[in-house]
């Protein structure tokens, strides 16, 4: 089955790019990019994929089966615009770009110098015939540096001012997964892109593993009252759980200082390092704003981008007036 789905999506891949980007390119004279734009058309059709069977899905959860009713749906557009950006492959493949040198860089260099990175398959042979068992592997690995990435990017100020952007919504819903800084995105990409070149991802994992993730990751922001049941929401992160992670309030326990739920896919990284939290009622999203420019920002792309970029110098300026202890 699986196999079959790759085919047609192989196939679908040729086709247009032999139809329409390939001739584009050599129309206005980037042959060189070929390749480049081989892999694009692959990036843009997994995007667009993964937003169909997202919006089929978890559209009709959110008008049937809301968490929140809004009289306004004003607020959700600025979250469509950045996962159009996002799934359609502007931001990601902007990122690709800018980070492709230095890792073409960092390959070669590891090259010559001897240094050959080892792929999980080194390290367990038999994980060759069993590719499901790989595939989970992977996805836990991945899942875990996720972990760590979202704890740190609330744990460091100069990070939470980007990543409170993706915090500021208060009309939460499966589009709101995009909405980040265009910054954070950039780290996000680079901290993939370190990971991938030490477990290496193997092609043919790709594309599961992207579209697994990121359904969960819309499904999570979901707007409705759709739960996995009482066991259920501790094994895989749900609409619940996630809504935790985006309450207004805080929990008030100092092991919540910078806040709750930080897993993308499994709970379990929460529970073994003690940032869970988890209540049966829905709580209201969002962040409690510090200035009248961040609340004005809330639905507006570009003023986000540019009180992200304010934020993230005050906060680097501000740490070096510091003591050293501090
Ligand atoms: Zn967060
Ligand atoms: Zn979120």
């Amino acid at each position: 089955m699986m196999q079959l789905l790759t085919d047609y999506f192989v196939a679908l891949q040729g086709w247009l790019f032999d139809t329409l980007v390939q001739p584009l390119l050599f129309a206005f004279g980037l042959a060189s990019y070929v390749e480049m734009g081989f892999d694009g058309v692959e990036f843009v059709l997994l995007g667009s994929i993964e937003l169909a069977i997202a919006y089929a899905l978890m559209r009709p959860l959110e008008a049937l089966w809301p968490a929140e009713q809004w009289k306004q749906r004003q607020a959700v557009r600025v979250d469509v615009l950045y996962t159009l950006l996002n799934r359609l492959g502007l931001v990601p493949l902007t990122v690709f770009a800018l980070l492709a040198p230095i890792f073409m860089e960092l390959e070669s260099w590891l090259r010559f110098n001897n240094i050959i990175p080892r792929q999980l398959e080194d390290w367990l042979p038999g994980l060759d015939y069993h590719p499901l068992v790989s595939f989970l592997i992977y996805l836990v690995i991945l899942d875990f540096a996720e972990y760590w990435r979202h704890r740190l990017s609330h744990t460091f100020g100069w990070w939470w001012a980007l990543h409170g952007i993706h915090h500021s919504q208060r009309q939460m819903s499966f589009w709101t997964d995009s909405r980040n800084h265009l910054v954070d995105d950039l780290i996000a990409g680079l901290w993939f892109a370190c990971l991938s070149l030490f477990i290496g991802v193997p092609p043919g994992h790709f594309i599961g593993l992207l579209i697994a993730l990121r359904l969960v990751e819309n499904l999570s922001h979901t707007n409705t009252r759709l739960t996995f049941g009482g066991i259920g929401d501790y094994l895989l992160v749900g609409p619940r759980y996630h809504r935790w992670h985006h309450a207004l309030e805080l929990p008030a326990d100092p092991r919540f200082r910078y806040g709750c739920n930080f897993a993308i896919l499994f709970p379990v990284w929460d529970i073994l390092f003690d940032t869970l939290y988890l209540k049966e009622y829905l709580p209201p999203t969002g962040i409690h704003e510090g200035s009248a420019e961040e609340v004005a920002a809330r639905d507006n792309f570009w003023a986000q981008q540019k009180l992200g970029l304010v934020l993230l110098w005050k906060a680097l300026s501000s740490r070096k007036k510091q003591s050293p202890s501090g």
